[in-house]
């Protein structure tokens, strides 16, 4: 196995610069490709101002901060990506785009060199026949923020080998990540199981069984979770919860993956969570 010192990360935002990050303070060189230099610079800023905070918390040293920021490249040329040892490709969560994206990285990348996606929703198995190298292709599924969550699910394509999934292993745990090795399917396990339960508490708020807080406060104290169900939906956004459950429901055709009426409605009303200031919760202000 090739010892990983350089890792490309395609996309420069939330996940691109959140990945980085991660690299970085964990002694990788991360190289960040965008399209743009403002968004290059947003997710460096952002970065900045990650570590910033962990300096003020006195989780990390400045002479740390400074070696780590030192460690984040950022280009808008691919050609860059010749010097990368393992590439995740971040990029903004459109089929046709990642098909591009990944061709040409296919073409860049050294031969040896294992590409991975940090797709949410997109199959890794399909994704991989664009590639002349399927078998060093897998789904590396961070979640948000990157720096802070710990899992890592690492999605085996029906091409993918058995190489390439130790590789991402021992490279998540490079990362202080857990990795768990899953199978290609939509939502891969967590958000396969997550999403539903959150439109599962949209249906149980739109049936009047309960208010919003009591929905919240009956899974926090009744399952321990550490966040309600609508709670999280305002996190997450409605939209994006409304586009992983049409995701499920068209590819497994199953009704009970309908998204539930009120989300649809909510997103329809463009009440998309915190990022709108309201959702099941108003935070006007805050
Ligand atoms: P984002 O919109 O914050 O960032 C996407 C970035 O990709 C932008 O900076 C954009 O300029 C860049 N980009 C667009 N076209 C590009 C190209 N041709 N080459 C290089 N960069 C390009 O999106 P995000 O939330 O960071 O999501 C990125 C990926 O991560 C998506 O596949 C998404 O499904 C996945 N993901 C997101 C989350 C989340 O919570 N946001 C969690 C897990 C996985």
């Amino acid at each position: 196995m090739t010892t990983l010192k350089t890792i490309g990360v395609i996309g420069a935002g939330t996940m691109g610069n959140g990945i980085a990050q991660a690299c970085a303070t964990s002694g990788l060189a991360a190289i960040m490709i965008d399209v743009a230099d403002a968004a290059l610079d947003k997710g460096k800023a952002t970065i900045a101002g990650s570590l910033e905070r962990l300096v003020k918390k006195e989780k990390l040293t400045a002479a740390d901060r400074d070696a780590a920021l030192g460690r984040v490249t950022t280009s808008t040329d691919y050609g860059k990506l010749a010097a990368a040892d393992f590439i995740i490709e971040a990029a903004t969560e459109r089929l046709e785009l990642k098909l591009d994206i990944l061709k040409k990285v296919d073409a860049i990348a050294r031969q040896d060199v294992i590409i991975a996606t940090n797709t949410s929703s997109i199959s890794i198995t399909q994704l991989a026949a664009v590639m002349k190298r399927p078998s060093q292709f897998l789904g590396v599924h961070f979640f948000n923020p990157v720096p802070m969550m710990a899992l890592v699910e690492l999605v085996r394509g029906l091409a993918t080998d058995d190489a390439t999934i130790a590789t991402a292993e021992a490279f998540a745990k490079t990362l202080g990540k857990t990795p768990i090795v899953v199978k290609n399917s939509p939502g891969f396990v967590v958000n396969r199981i997550l999403c539903p339960m959150l439109n599962e508490a949209i249906f149980v708020y739109q049936e009047g069984l309960a208010s919003a807080a009591a929905i919240d406060e009956g899974m926090k104290l009744g399952c321990n979770h550490p966040i309600g169900p609508l709670a999280l939906c305002d996190m997450i956004g409605l939209d994006v919860l409304l586009a992983v459950m049409n995701v499920f429901y068209a590819d497994f055709k199953d009704p009970k993956y309908r998204p539930a009426p009120l989300l649809q409605e909510m997103v329809a009303a463009g009440w998309l969570g915190r990022k709108t200031g309201r959702g099941f919760y108003a935070y006007e202000g805050k």
